[in-house]
């Protein structure tokens, strides 16, 4: 595939749970579609907390599941309205697990997303895809479909422990397979700036990844953690809530760093 004749696609990763990818994937895609953008946010986690951030599980028909194994099915098949305008979701199912299984003997296993979305690279300005919290068959599908990767980082005691592996894995998918993949940038999330463990890991991250690391932090905010219950981003959801006006923040960035 061309990267000249794709929007960018940008991989939300980081191999621990629990550090604020689905919420940061959610409501990036959510941002740049408020944005005009024409979004898709592709769920690759069996766990499919960004499906139903905006989906009924019951109105999920298709998922990314059958795309991804079905030669005849394309993404198109599979992608529903999100609750933004401009926004549209293809959604996972918990079945999605056995993918891993399901595609690791195949020899094209690694690439049935890139395939995939090759074949609508034009009908989006912008992919934002939500991976599992494991670096196995279906966060490489995800790094090997993408022109950009996100890296959340939590503020929390050992906050960097596995980015090397993680930042060793980008480093071989670019190397093998996919050389126009690039560290958009380190996102700190979940920060509360009257500790000073918080303010300790944002020194530390900034000392490791520098300018890599995104301006705009993501502090803890209970109404981000709401949001998906009303099937809403959080601009929706809580419009003036300091969540908003960070996930507004750093779509403005990622806007500007592509
Ligand atoms: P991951 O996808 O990496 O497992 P999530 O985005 O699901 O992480 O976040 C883990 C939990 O923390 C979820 O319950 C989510 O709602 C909550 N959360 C994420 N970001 C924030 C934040 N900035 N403030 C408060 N809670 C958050
Ligand atoms: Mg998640």
């Amino acid at each position: 595939m061309n990267p000249a004749t794709r929007g960018p696609v940008i991989a939300v990763t980081n191999q621990k749970g629990g550090v604020g990818k689905t919420t940061t994937a959610v409501n990036l895609a959510a941002a740049l579609a408020r944005k005009g953008k024409r979004t898709l946010l592709i769920d690759l986690d069996p766990q499919a907390h960004s499906s139903i951030s905006f989906l009924e599980a019951a109105e999920i028909d298709q998922s990314i599941y059958d795309a991804l194994i079905e030669a005849q099915v394309g993404l198109a098949d599979v992608t529903y309205q999100g609750s933004v305008e401009g926004l549209l979701v293809a959604p996972a199912r918990i079945g999605l697990a056995k993918l891993e299984i399901k595609l690791s003997g195949e020899f094209d296993g690694h690439y049935r997303l890139r395939d995939k979305l090759a074949v609508v690279a034009g009908d989006y300005d912008f992919v934002v895809i939500d991976t599992p919290p494991t670096l196995g068959l279906l966060t490489i599908n995800a790094l090997v479909a993408s022109t950009h990767v996100i890296v959340p980082i939590q503020s929390s005691y050992l906050a960097l422990e596995g980015t090397d592996d993680l930042l060793d894995t980008i480093q071989r998918v670019r190397q093998r397979v996919n050389q126009d993949l690039e560290l958009l940038g380190v996102l700190v999330t979940m920060l509360d700036r009257r500790t000073v463990l918080g303010r300790d890991v944002v020194a530390q991250v900034r000392e490791v990844f520098g300018d890599k690391v995104f301006k705009t932090i993501i502090t803890r905010n209970v109404r981000l953690e709401e949001s998906p219950a009303y099937k809403e981003a959080i601009f929706t959801h809580a419009p003036a809530s300091s969540g908003a006006a960070q996930y507004a923040e750093l779509g403005e960035e990622v806007l500007a760093r592509v």
